[in-house]
């Protein structure tokens, strides 16, 4: 058997060693939560955090760019030079559902259970749904109407590349005219949300070189638009009956038992918009890539490669995101470990099981306070800053050959 050539991260990459790693989580790196050489107590000898993964793709996104290391006192001595004063997000997070007429609207239930992610992994921030918007056609043209303003949005049927695959019915639109709207809609509730995230199972595209992205994301607008379609392991198949295995999920909301019937292709593709969709909103609140450690917030440049990456969050950008939200970081987890155990996601209950283990036992013998968020500091900012666009441009995620993500 020929030997697989090893694939070289791009060039100038180098591993962070120990002791940069504890300067990039910064001055708690000794805190109990942040302690990134502990091993999973269920075996005593899995780390919780890897490494990033050698690239198995010359694809793959540090294959192809060499990323600074985003520290926590970097990340956070930009925030506070482009937002004048310190910044921690306060305000609801805004998702909503697009489809054009004529969809089935079965799909649209996906919205409910994203929600439940994004305010576990965002623990403390809540999660608006805002109404969804239908994408219609007439003569010239498929188009969406807000407030007596028609958006008109470009779509094609597919790429060339894709002339032989696509079926006769299939449509894409273009991603840069979906987000228009959303945009205006993120200024009228600025008041409300901090950022505006639209999921949709509709394909997209960016421009002609593309034959599709899974979406498109503004930071310095924090605004973003998300296909799930290319998630759907049956896009362009037919269904083997496995994946229509009914599943029932339960949770519990504001004392009421909630339930629901998916089948199993629907928990896959959860899974995997619900990596997608807290990594991007993570962007449009200016935390950007790891090169730490095997984390979701790491890049990624094609399909493949997002169904890998991890779902959780490492110490660095844990560290970020306590800071940004102030949340007990236990009660975090143990939110997450109920979503994880609704979903049937055991892998990643499991870990979290652990972890939650892990930090309830060192609890008992360790002092160190948690970091709270300081009083005077606590005033929600303007994200709308005109220079956050200079750290954070355009997101693009999943084109087949290059994408950004
Ligand atoms: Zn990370
Ligand atoms: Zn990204």
């Amino acid at each position: 058997m020929p030997r697989q050539k090893k694939i070289k991260f791009a060039q100038g990459f180098k591993h962070a060693t120990p002791e940069e790693i504890r300067e990039a989580i910064g001055d708690c790196h000794n805190e109990r939560h942040y302690h990134f050489e502990m091993k999973r107590p269920s075996d005593d000898e899995t780390n919780f955090y890897c490494p990033v993964p050698d690239p198995t793709s010359i694809d793959d996104w540090l294959a192809q760019y060499v990323e600074d290391r985003d520290t926590f006192d970097e990340w956070n001595g930009l925030r506070k030079k482009i937002a004048g004063k310190n910044f921690h997000l306060k305000k609801n997070i805004g998702l909503l559902w697009i489809e054009k007429d004529g969809d089935s609207n079965d799909r649209r239930k996906y919205l409910t259970h994203l929600k439940r992610f994004v305010e576990a992994f965002y623990y403390g921030i809540n999660v608006t749904i805002l109404d969804s918007v239908h994408i219609k056609k007439d003569k010239h043209g498929h188009f969406v109407e807000s407030e007596d303003i028609i958006y008109r949005i470009k779509s094609r049927r597919c790429h060339e590349y894709d002339e032989d695959k696509a079926g006769e019915d299939e449509i894409q639109f273009r991603a840069a005219d979906v987000i228009v709207p959303l945009n205006k809609l993120r200024k009228h509730l600025q008041d409300e949300v901090s950022c505006v995230c639209g999921v949709t199972m509709d394909d997209l595209y960016i421009g002609a070189k593309d034959s599709f992205t899974c979406g498109l994301a503004q930071g310095g607008d924090s605004i973003g638009v998300f296909s799930m379609c290319r998630y759907d392991p049956l896009f362009r198949k037919s269904a083997p009956k496995k994946r229509n295995k009914k599943i029932t999920v339960s949770w519990e909301e504001d004392g009421i038992i909630n339930e629901d019937t998916l089948t199993e292709n629907d928990l896959v593709i959860l899974e995997r918009c619900c990596k997608i969709v807290v990594h991007e909103i993570a962007h449009m609140v200016q935390v950007g890539h790891c090169v730490f450690f095997d984390c979701i917030m790491n890049g990624s440049g094609h399909l493949e490669e997002d169904f890998r990456q991890s779902i959780h969050l490492c110490p660095v950008d844990l560290r970020k995101f306590q800071y940004l939200i102030g949340f007990d970081i236990a009660q975090r987890y143990r939110a997450l470990l109920n979503f994880y155990e609704s979903y049937h996601m055991k892998e990643a209950a499991s870990w979290t099981q652990d972890m939650i283990q892990y930090i309830t036992k060192r609890s008992h013998n360790d002092e160190s306070e948690i970091i709270n968020l300081d009083d005077e500091e606590d005033q929600v900012e303007d994200e709308e800053s005109d220079h956050t666009d200079d750290i954070l441009n355009e997101d693009i995620i999943s084109s087949p050959n290059k994408k950004r993500k």
